[in-house]
């Protein structure tokens, strides 16, 4: 290919909407462009290098004996209403309506398209095991669509779904997936853990997150020596509060004039922070919880959805807070508090002779007890864990890293089939639910994870399986016949052994080429300079490592070919 007649739109200047290396790569180095927020044009380098992943995917896909399908973008509303999601996924799910006035949604993911599937033509134990995946365009109205293709509102993702007999059969597929994901991710060339997740709107119990370590990743992991590794979401820790065995002081009202933080009271009070319960008011579905945590930690937002079973919540606002409690906000607490469900994290069943808001203006509580003043209906874990926190396994302290989550795999059980009424007859001719597993891999985002993770200061450093193109052939000056024709040798010699070569035959000064050659990264640079040529050679530079040997440019053809082929084994799983 020669650069002249493609299309590789360079940018010099980093665009100002760009916040992530990866993001301003992606539009420097001409891979993607904005149509509008978390929407985007993949340009010709952009698309070879999402299809590279696509096809690692698929011939992954294809080994453990998944089969390709391709289901459609738009789904009617029916089947999200049989699920129960067309109101559970709430504003994140794209709907449309066609010209009867017919209901759609904008697949988000598929599983209710592929239940329908399977509940109309499977209906034999003898025809499970199944997978299905397709690699499709997917559409999420996320609330804070950011890094480019990273999080973007439409994007490429492969999507699996598996159908069991039982929870064994299950296990056994996503066994093999979950080694599947592990061999896609070092093919392209990735560093990453597995860890343990929280599984969303998606819904299940057993669920794993490839998480791409990434300083501006999004997500948020802590992780122990001993192996294990969560999510911020769903991570748990030892309880840190043990009893404190105190025995129970008399209650008395204090005077706490506009203090409203934890700090504020807490230093008037010459207590601690942890003294203190924190009560925040949510409004869960429309019905009220109190939910109770000590004074020095957060709540967390996920695990409370979760054990509460709930679709919204939000915090409670101020005038709400009035109203049900009588006291403003920053003054609650659960002394004789009516009107809502108290809840409260595990850590609070030790404490003793707290400090809480009275339910009254500038009025705190002394030495509330629980039991005695107040009583708990459900405790849970809801703790936001924080680097430093007890291993629930083996007690050695949390440490944290950031990621980006490039693919999940869900043990779903019976959730879908269920609901959505898909069973199959068993050999005894009992009719039973599937038992399901799903799987996803985010393409565009893997493609920025990749470049995340492999770039300087001068651009993007590719691993080759994943490159637009895996030599870049640099002339120096093509107005020079020699090293013209040098340069289109190599590039034809090249390209005729089946290697992915981009010419940049413009006559452009060199400091501006090597510019571009560095800022779009592919794996080996080929310079056809005046003086080596004079000498017979030509120069390949390794862009990751900065490596360059001179070679004889009648030799060059062999050599490359055989450097390509080595940099390839090395991501071989
Ligand atoms: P996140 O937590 O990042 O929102 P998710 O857990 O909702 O993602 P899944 O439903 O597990 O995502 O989707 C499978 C894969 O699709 C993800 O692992 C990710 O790689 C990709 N993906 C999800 N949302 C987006 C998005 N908005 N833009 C690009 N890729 C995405
Ligand atoms: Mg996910």
């Amino acid at each position: 290919m020669r650069w002249t007649e493609y299309f590789l739109p360079t940018l010099k200047e980093t665009p100002s909407e760009a916040d992530t290396q990866s993001h301003k790569l992606m539009l420097r180095a001409g891979l993607i462009r904005k149509v509008s927020s978390g929407v985007y044009n993949l340009l010709p380098l952009g698309k070879r290098s999402a299809m590279k992943v696509e096809n690692i995917v698929r011939e992954e896909m294809n080994r453990i004996g998944s089969l390709e399908i391709l289901m459609p973008i738009l789904s009617p509303a029916e089947l999200w209403t049989e699920s129960g999601r067309w109101d559970v996924y709430g504003k994140e799910l794209m709907r449309v309506k066609d010209r009867h006035d017919r209901l759609f949604a904008l697949g988000p993911t598929h599983e209710e398209v592929v239940t329908d599937i399977i509940r109309h033509d499977v209906r034999s134990y003898r025809q499970i095991p199944l997978t299905l995946y397709q690699i499709q365009t997917k559409f999420r109205d996320e609330v804070r669509p950011r890094f480019g293709v990273v999080r973007a509102r439409e994007f490429m993702m492969k999507d699996a779904y598996s159908f069991h007999r039982d929870e064994t059969c299950l296990a056994k597929t996503y066994e093999k997936m979950y080694e599947a994901y592990t061999r896609i991710f070092k093919r392209c060339g990735l560093t990453f853990g597995v860890v343990e997740a929280d599984s969303g709107a998606i819904g299940g119990d057993v669920t794993h997150e490839f998480m791409v370590f990434a300083e501006t990743g999004e997500s948020q992991v802590f992780a122990c020596e001993c192996g294990y590794a969560a999510t911020s979401d769903s991570a748990e820790c030892e309880v840190v509060c043990p009893e404190t065995g105190d025995d129970a002081k008399p209650v008395e009202k204090v005077n706490t004039p506009d203090m409203k933080t934890v700090e504020e009271v807490t230093e008037f009070l010459k207590k601690k922070p942890s003294d203190l319960l924190k009560t925040i008011i949510y409004n869960v579905d429309g019905s009220y919880v109190a939910v109770l945590i000590r004074g020095d930690r957060e709540i967390n937002e996920i695990k409370l959805v979760k054990v509460l079973g709930a679709v919204n919540i939000d915090m409670a606002s101020p005038a709400e807070i009035e109203k049900l409690t009588g006291g403003p906000l920053g003054f609650s607490g659960p002394v004789g508090l009516k009107g809502a469900k108290v809840v409260a994290d595990t850590t609070v069943a030790g404490m003793t002779n707290m400090v809480t808001g009275a339910n009254e203006a500038d009025t705190h509580l002394v030495n509330v007890n629980r039991g005695r003043d107040f009583e708990v209906d459900e405790f849970y874990d809801l703790l936001e864990v924080v680097a430093g926190d007890p291993c629930k396994r083996c007690g050695k302290l949390l440490s944290t890293w950031r990621g980006i989550e490039v693919g999940q795999v869900f043990k779903l059980g019976t959730k879908y089939s269920e609901i959505m009424k898909a069973t199959f007859l068993d050999e005894k001719g009992e009719e039973k639910p599937f038992v399901m597993g799903c799987y996803g891999i985010g393409i565009t985002r893997t493609v920025a994870a990749a470049i995340e993770q492999h770039n300087d200061k001068d651009g993007i450093a590719w691993p080759i399986s994943i490159a637009p193109f895996e030599v870049h052939v640099l002339p120096t000056n093509v107005t020079e016949p020699d090293l013209k024709t040098t340069a289109e040798a190599i590039h034809d010699g090249l390209t005729e052994k089946g290697i992915e070569v981009l010419l940049d035959d413009r006559d452009e000064r060199p400091g501006n080429k090597f510019k571009d050659a560095d800022l779009v990264g592919f794996p080996l640079r080929v310079t056809v300079g005046e003086r080596a040529a004079k000498e017979g050679n030509v120069e390949l530079r390794i862009r990751k490592t900065g490596e360059t040997t001179k070679i004889p440019k009648d030799d060059a053809v062999r050599v490359i070919s055989e450097v390509v082929a080595e940099e390839k084994k090395k991501l071989v799983p």
